[in-house]
């Protein structure tokens, strides 16, 4: 398949709004496609991915590198290239603009296919170390050397993670579905199971309804993490369930542990491998779990018998290098609370079985733990509990529904959190601002923005510019520094990667922002690089939240 044709296709995209159209189109364009291998690269391309959310595989081309390849076919200056994105709004178009200067001069000889993108995309993920930068400018020269001006414009943005065409993962799933004829909800679920939207549509197209049915877990592939709702109060959570099971709230890192017997893989929320950043816990899963099983737990870090704070697991997961030092620095325990796949087989059974399998699979050591479970319908013991836990230095509490399966990816009221402090945002920064004076050389204010999950759109809620340590800014500036896609003066524009979490006074409506809210006095908490952009606060819940702000105060 021409990858001109998948262009062309995506500027139709661009210009329609209505979710409902996308959808018909996408459908009908992905029926169209004879070859599995052009369906599957097609349906992550769309959606803005390269690969898909479980792949280890990165590409590693930063805006940096796209620029040396544009300068290299286009004899265009990077501070040209600048001015350019600065006049026409991205760097999509910066690239269509330069390739279509270009071709006055010399025109390709070899039409580009998706294949060839997606091999060569391959083939620079693949590099590493030495000389790879080149490699990969060399790579990407020869691509931008067999593009038009518009396939230009979106193999820029795909490289980007980018696509600006208003589609998210809710209306690829819905797409699959039509095209194929096949249940939005079971595309669904063989999502939350695969991580995998590109195999999800071939399964769909190839062997239908029965087939997704029949995709199952499999051991070293991540599997999308059960989530939790707010809970608004006590009673409001036992009262739903009826008999509730009460768990603790640590506060550190979530964790997937594969363990097959021979291997065991970790993987975080974000589901990314971590395996090696946890040298200590791979040893003791070895010795303490019986194998052929995917656990479901969090990670904290205990310094004297107390939690030490969140971002000290982080670190942990980050580190690279010298991980053996930070084992000591920083020594972890594993909580585990669920359990996803035994024996070969994905679990549906009730958090209540469920629970004893996990019993019988551990045995306690000094780092791996199962945390305590209350069974109880009494809302007096379960404050018991939030209290102890609060004095234990931990967050607060879970409050899970005994007869509830395993839902992969699911934000539902099976699993409702209360925690001691007031709800925070977890917000994309999509752009900052350099600070004046001493700190001209860092970034000092962030602005953030929340997901539309429909349209995989980003609407900007606001600006974080206290909360800030200086070491926060410096590590924070040596961060976003890659990510600048373009500068107007002090403001720039990140490419969205990260997530902060924010506290605020109240939410405001207000026209200034696109997602017609506004925070008012916002205050950085937190990195939350265990977050991905697609796991942000949506803007659903900034509206949920804006509207309970009335609530509580006619309380
Ligand atoms: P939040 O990150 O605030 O949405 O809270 C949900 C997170 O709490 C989960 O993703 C887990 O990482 C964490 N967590 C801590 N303790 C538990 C527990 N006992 N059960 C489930 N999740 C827990």
């Amino acid at each position: 398949m021409l990858f001109r044709e998948f262009a062309e296709f995506c500027e139709k995209l661009e210009k329609i709004s209505s979710t409902l159209e996308l959808t018909a189109r996408i459908a009908a364009y992905l029926q169209e496609i004879n070859d599995d291998k052009d369906l599957y690269d097609t349906v992550l391309f769309i959606t803005g991915k390269i690969y898909p959310p479980w792949d280890e595989r990165e590409l590693g081309v930063g805006v940096g590198l796209i620029y040396e390849a544009l300068e290299n076919v286009s004899s265009v200056k990077k501070s040209q290239i600048e001015a350019m994105i600065r006049e026409l709004g991205d760097l999509g178009l910066a690239a269509e603009e330069l390739i279509k200067r270009k071709k006055m001069a010399t025109l390709a000889f070899e039409e580009l296919t998706i294949r060839k993108v997606r091999d060569t995309f391959d083939q620079i993920s693949s590099l590493t170390g030495e000389g790879s930068r080149k490699r990969k400018i060399m790579l990407l020269t020869g691509l931008y050397g067999l593009t038009t001006p518009l396939e230009a414009r979106y193999l820029t943005r795909l490289i980007l993670n980018e696509m600006r065409l208003g589609v998210g993962e809710g209306i690829m799933r819905d797409a699959i579905a039509r095209a194929f004829g096949v249940n939005p909800e079971t595309v669904e679920r063989a999502y939350m199971i695969t991580n995998d939207l590109g195999k999800v549509a071939v399964v769909a197209r190839t062997e239908g309804e029965k087939g997704l049915k029949n995709l199952n877990v499999e051991l070293h592939v991540p599997v999308r993490m059960m989530l939790a709702q707010v809970a608004e109060n006590f009673e409001q959570a036992i009262g739903e369930m009826g008999s509730a099971a009460v768990e603790w709230k640590f506060d550190g890192s979530r964790v997937q542990v594969h363990w097959d017997g021979k291997k065991v893989t970790i993987y975080s929320r974000r589901l990314e491998n971590v395996t090696r950043a946890l040298p200590e816990i791979v040893e003791e899963v070895k010795k303490s779990i019986r194998p052929n099983v995917i656990l479901d737990g969090e990670v904290i870090a205990v310094k004297d018998g107390r939690p030490m704070p969140f971002q000290h697991v982080l670190r942990r997961f980050r580190r690279k290098h010298d991980v053996s030092k930070m084992v000591e620095k920083i020594p972890l325990e594993v909580h585990f609370f669920d359990i996803l796949y035994h024996n070969g087989e994905k679990i549906d059974l009730p958090l209540s079985e469920r629970r004893k399998i996990l019993e019988s699979v551990i045995s306690e050591t000094g780092r791996i733990k199962i945390a305590v479970q209350t069974v109880t319908k009494s809302v007096e013991k379960v404050k018991e509990i939030y209290r102890r836990a609060i004095e234990a230095g931990h967050e607060g509490v879970m409050i899970k529904n005994p007869s509830s399966p395993y839902i992969p990816g699911k934000r539902g009221k099976n699993w409702l959190k209360l925690k001691a402090l007031m709800e925070t945002l977890d917000l994309v920064v999509v752009g900052g601002e350099w600070g004046e004076g001493k700190r001209s050389h860092w970034l000092s204010s962030f602005e953030l923005a929340c997901f539309d999950t429909t349209t995989g759109e980003l609407l900007k809620v606001g600006k974080v510019a206290t909360g800030f340590t200086e070491e926060d800014l410096e590590e924070l500036t040596e961060l976003f520094k890659p990510l600048i896609v373009s500068q107007e003066g002090k403001k720039v524009e990140f490419i969205p990667k990260y997530v902060f979490e924010v506290a605020y006074q109240e939410i405001q409506k207000s026209p200034k922002y696109e997602s017609g809210y506004a925070l008012r006095f916002p205050r950085f908490i937190r990195l939350r690089d265990d977050k991905d952009v697609d796991e942000a606060d949506t803007i659903e819940r900034v509206e949920n939240l804006y509207k309970m702000q009335f609530e509580q105060r006619e309380q």
